[in-house]
């Protein structure tokens, strides 16, 4: 699936496959499926189940419209949902060879999957993200979390340092910590990771890490980021691209909500605070990294468990063929292929909406977490006295009153572009509690200790974060993270709850806050 193009700049970059990925072979059992399939064969070859063994005989699947209007409550759970088109995916157990059937959904696969689904994928990276090369191939994938435990192992030796976000989503770096792996933290704000910190760490690396490797690959959810929410601008992504080319990194972009991008947040009061946040209020969506990769460093994770569904374990790859080779070497010999259950349902999905249909449906999902978003910040803005101009950093400030009357900040964030969370920064300097725990302990015991007592307060007031020390990485057992003094973290997700439980959640966090430092 693969075109070779005379613009593509070729350069060999096998030398960052790890030696477990280049010691791989074809497993000679998958290999020999290609040709059952021959006209005029007899394979007494594989040991593939009988298929009239299996015990279904017809599914039938009814999915919306595309172009449905999507609630962003769940209407159907309120009882408020209006008569929807919906269609039917009908499968049959035994049919045309060229069509879907159980037989054949059901069946061992080779381990690159479906191939009419994979040419699907195919044609809608090449028309919706316009990769800088020609040479790219795709590979279905179990979803994100699979893949990158793939790549880990397609690229990194035990015990590498691996270039991570400052906050790091958790099952990424969970997966290579046991192999010894570190991550190394690249300093973030509201738009993803800093270039110029980025330089720094790879420019200083042989001086501060004597004989150590520099890391070669660069871990990133660069958009809706996993948990701050940021999302990483054309131009920053231009400047990552071009340090990755300068320090021969491999960019894994692991972007599962590419397609939640919004508009820029604005708070319904104007005169509170003034502006909106993060600058462009452009909704088009900023290009992915491959649009960049004319030297076929970027290796694309990309899921249909924020687009469709999360059940259904299916994503794909996109990277160059070098890479993707490899890839399916270790799809054969250990999740062997995508689930053909899934596999079929999504390929009878977007043969029934065809590309412009997934494409109205991925806008409609869109719209309704944009909903969400706002709803979350809506409801921050709501209940906390807010600066009224926003801090270049920190986003929107809000500050609170002190037992002794004073008016300190407490908490901040920056309203997010893409994805599903809101990040929030507590301020903990003019706390009382964490004052206290600072004069028995160092700053970040003290900051631990406070994290969790709110957290536990949080809980007995039915209120249920996730703490920033989850995205702390790992950067072995010597070294801690350089989090920013006398701040705690949380994450909130707008993606699940309904408006009226995240209005009532934020209210009680905007309690709790209140009652923690007028103590
Ligand atoms: N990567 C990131 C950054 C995520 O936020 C998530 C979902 N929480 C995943 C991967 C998991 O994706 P998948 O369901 O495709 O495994």
């Amino acid at each position: 699936m693969a075109h070779p193009a005379s613009n593509d700049v070729d350069i060999d970059l096998s030398h960052h496959l790890s030696t477990m990925s280049k010691s791989r072979h074809a497993s000679p059992l998958k290999d020999i499926i290609k040709y059952m399939s021959e006209p005029g064969m007899t394979s007494l070859a594989g040991g593939l189940p009988n298929p009239s063994l299996f015990p279904f005989v017809k599914a039938d699947i009814e999915i919306l419209d595309p172009g449905s209007s999507l609630s962003p409550d769940d209407a159907t759970k309120s009882g408020h949902a209006g008569p929807e088109t919906t269609y039917h995916l009908l499968l049959d157990r035994y049919g045309d060879p060229s069509q879907n059937t159980l037989s054949k959904a059901m069946q061992y696969t080779g381990g690159s999957g479906d191939a009419q689904l994979t040419r699907i994928c195919y044609d809608f990276v090449k028309e919706v993200y316009q990769p800088a090369r020609e040479d790219f191939n795709v590979l279905l994938s179990s979803g994100n979390t699979d893949a990158w435990a793939k790549v880990v192992q397609l690229l990194c030796e035990p015990g590498e340092y691996i270039l991570v976000e400052q906050f790091v989503y958790p099952s990424a770096q969970h997966f290579y910590i046991p192999m010894g792996c570190k991550g190394v933290p690249v300093e973030m704000d509201g738009d993803g990771i800093l270039p110029e910190v980025l330089e720094e760490i790879l420019k200083s690396w042989a001086t501060k890490h004597p004989g150590v490797k520099r890391p070669h690959v660069l871990y990133q959810v660069p958009v809706g980021q996993n948990p701050t929410g940021s999302s990483q601008t054309w131009e920053r992504k231009r400047r990552i691209y071009g340090l990755a080319v300068q320090y021969d990194l491999i960019i894994v972009e692991d972007d599962p909500y590419y397609f939640l991008q919004f508009e820029a947040y604005v708070p319904p009061d104007a005169a509170k605070p003034a502006k909106p946040s993060n600058g462009d209020s452009d909704p088009s969506l900023i290009p992915a990294y491959l649009q960049l990769d004319i030297q076929g460093r970027v290796i694309r994770l990309e899921t249909f468990s924020k687009t469709i569904a999360p059940g259904l374990r299916l994503g794909f790859f996109v990277a160059s063929p070098m890479f993707t080779e490899r890839l399916l070497r270790a799809t054969e010999v250990s999740s062997q292929a995508p689930s053909g259950w899934s596999q079929a349902v999504v390929l009878e999905t977007l043969r029934k909406w065809g590309k412009n249909g997934f494409l109205t449906w991925l806008s409609g999902v869109k719209d309704a977490y944009r909903s969400r978003r706002n709803w979350m910040c809506d409801a921050i803005i709501h209940n906390f006295q807010f600066d009224p101009e926003m801090h270049p950093h920190q986003g929107y400030v809000a500050r609170v009153k002190t037992k002794s009357g004073s008016i300190v900040p407490a908490l901040s964030f920056v309203p997010p572009k893409a994805g599903m969370f809101v990040w929030i920064t507590l301020h903990l300097a003019n706390n009382p509690a964490y004052k206290e725990l600072r004069e028995k302990l160092d700053g970040p015991t003290a900051v631990a200790q406070w994290s969790r007592d709110f957290w536990l307060l949080l809980i007995e007031n039915k209120v249920l974060l996730t703490p920033g020390s989850y995205y702390d990485p790992w950067q072995g057992p010597d070294s801690q993270s350089k989090i920013p003094e006398d701040t705690s973290y949380f994450r909130l997700a707008y993606s699940y709850e309904s408006r009226e439980d995240i209005e009532a959640g934020i209210e009680k966090l905007s309690r709790a806050i209140a009652t923690s430092w007028e103590a």
